[in-house]
């Protein structure tokens, strides 16, 4: 049963001359996609794709989470115990007034709770934030201010040591929700409230533009932005989540990225469950034997992973993963950062199988370009857009766009219309509006497409380096420092020198084994130089414990440079590592 919406349409969707980014539904793709999803007509409901249809179809009996405490307690949820769950949640949510279009933050560890959560809001026609529950206070409040949160769902802990302070001065905060039996004065329990709610809820028809989920992007560059996605990504998640990753029914999946960003929701929660997969969810924070336990006695088959972790593996020596049987994995895939191609040869070596990489952004709400199951992979690119987008490589001149051929260095676009696409950045008209010309959304990012159709990753366009006339990508030089033996990690950043503009120097942090030392320098630049020539190796190699991280694993390449030229450091919400 579906119930009607009272939601109204987002007000801020699009601003003037701003191509319209809802999907052209009368393409050969969208129909396709349209097979995997049953509720296009009329409303649409993400959570309705994710658990209502399939136990409907008589599935309410698969596996839909296995869950994996970090003390080593284990739960299993079937698909209709995860629909009475998160039927619960929500009528928890209306029971307390709670109202289609309202904004429910979570901010918890990888419990099954907040799954529930996160399917029971969009049930309810509310609209689901997650946020990375390391978040210090500031962080987390900006956030909420942001993004006006009506409720906010957490445990007892951060509540009291992040949010208690200043939760009254929240204007537009009804209820917060705590974990557990027990709450601090003027909260919830959830416990005993879902415990009181009924397992059944008739889901709202939320209709395709109806906002669904708010995601704020990793804040690499600046300030995080609030981008804004609808109850039609669904018909996405749905279809590239089978395109680019292989999901379908019954097939174990493991994605290791946190609910906390866009990867953990699209792919962590909605894609794997609209496809009917069973998802492993470890609590546990990355260890590396653990992981590799996991996978062999999960029997994992598609696993989904960042760079960020792979070159934790690869750090730690092929020597440690031979004991482990991988023989289940199918498919592996990367996202979040240009995976380099030592990466993507090493887990053909250690796993049989190559990481594949793929782009996109909290913007694109999905996956755009991939190296998908059955394509030929190129170490070092990040594949081919799906089919059913259209990607270009174009330049920017004068308030139009020109599109480049291959070979060519430019900035990476899309052709908007995929469901998935955001449709705001939270109070940021003109910045959104930006993002748009000529009929391109431009991303933002520096790539190069090859005569074989084929994207590269060059760089950030703020971390382009611009040296003696040539221009360097960050990532090339990063991929040629980390083959040296002793190089586990490494960023790159243009620093100003009078002769050449700018010069490069790199950070780098070490393998076990190696210390820092003048004479390996020395070899790690010759290496550098051999490979990459002298105009584009680094002047200068600085040895680092660890590099600044973005909480979702990216280095900020900006910090490092802020950090050197004595500059202001910017928007530090969302780093992790801060050792120097
Ligand atoms: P912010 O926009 O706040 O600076 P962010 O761009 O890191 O942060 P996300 O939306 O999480 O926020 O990340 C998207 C970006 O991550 C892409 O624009 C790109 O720069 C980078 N990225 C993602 N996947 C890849 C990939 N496979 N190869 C290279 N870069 C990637
Ligand atoms: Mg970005």
């Amino acid at each position: 049963m579906i119930r009607d919406s009272e939601m109204p349409l987002p007000g801020a969707s699009s601003g003037a001359g701003v191509p319209a980014t809802q999907a052209d539904t009368s393409s050969e793709v969208w129909a396709e996609a349209q097979r995997f999803i049953d509720g296009w007509k009329g409303g649409i409901n993400i959570a309705h794709e994710a658990l209502d249809r399939h136990v409907a179809a008589g599935h309410g009996g698969d596996l839909a989470i296995r869950w994996l405490g970090k003390n080593g307690t284990r739960r299993d949820l079937l698909y209709a115990d995860l629909l009475a769950e998160a039927n619960r949640f929500a009528n928890v949510l209306t029971d307390h007034g709670l109202h289609p279009g309202d904004k429910v933050f979570v901010m918890a560890g990888r419990v099954p709770e907040i799954y529930a959560a996160a399917l029971g809001t969009l049930k309810a026609g509310l609209v689901f934030t997650p946020l990375f529950s390391a978040f210090g206070p500031e962080p987390v409040r900006t956030r909420m201010e942001i993004g006006g949160a009506n409720v906010l769902v957490t445990t007892e802990g951060i509540y009291r040591r992040k949010v208690a302070a200043w939760a009254h001065e929240i204007e537009t905060l009804k209820l917060v929700l705590i974990l557990g039996d027990t709450a601090p004065e003027g909260c919830v329990a959830l416990g005993p409230a879902l415990a009181a709610a009924s397992p059944a809820f008739d889901t709202v028809a939320t209709r395709p533009e109806d906002p669904a989920l708010i995601h704020f992007t990793s804040g690499t560059t600046g300030k995080p932005k609030g981008a804004v996605h609808v109850h039609n990504a669904v018909l996405y998640h749905a279809y590239s989540g089978r395109k680019a990753l292989g999901l379908e029914p019954g097939v174990k999946y493991w994605c290791t990225a946190d609910p906390g960003w866009v990867t953990g929701t699209s792919y962590g929660i909605i894609s794997p469950l609209v496809n009917r997969a069973t998802m492993l969810i470890d609590e546990a924070e990355f260890d590396l034997e653990r992981w590799y336990s996991t996978v062999q006695d999960e029997r994992v088959e598609v696993w989904y992973s960042a760079p960020t972790a792979i070159r934790m593996m690869m750090r730690e020596g092929a020597e440690v993963a031979k004991p482990f049987d991988f023989s289940s994995l199918r498919f592996l895939a990367s996202v979040g950062e240009p995976l380099n191609p030592e990466a993507v040869v090493w887990s053909e070596k250690v796993f049989g199988q190559p990481f594949h990489d793929n782009w996109w952004q909290t913007e694109t709400g999905g996956i755009m370009i991939a190296n998908q199951p059955g394509m030929e992979v190129k170490p070092g690119s990040m594949g081919k857009p799906l089919p059913g987008i259209t990607a270009g490589i174009v330049e920017r001149v004068d308030g139009a766009v020109r599109e480049l051929g291959p070979g060519e260095i430019g900035e990476l676009a899309l052709r908007p219309g995929w469901p998935s696409m955001m449709r705001a950045y939270l109070h940021e008209q003109a910045r959104y509006d930006k993002c748009f010309v000529d009929g391109w959304y431009l991303s933002g990012d520096l790539a190069m497409r090859d005569a074989d159709g084929y994207f590269w990753f060059v760089g950030r366009a703020d971390d382009l380096i611009k040296s003696s006339g040539h221009l360097i990508g960050p990532f090339e030089v990063e991929s040629a420092l980390i083959e040296h033996d002793a190089v586990a990690e490494a960023g790159v950043i243009g620093v100003p020198d009078e002769t050449a503009g700018e010069v490069v120097k790199a950070y780098i942090t070490l393998n076990p084994g190696f210390d820092p030392s003048e004479a390996l320098e020395r070899d790690i630049r010759g290496h550098a130089r051999k490979k990459l020539g002298p105009a584009v190796a680094p002047r200068e190699v600085v040895f680092r414990k660890t590099l600044p991280k973005t909480r979702s694993g990216k280095i900020m390449r900006r910090l490092l440079k802020a950090r050197e030229l004595g500059l202001p450091e910017g928007d530090i919400s969302t780093l992790e590592t801060d050792e120097t």
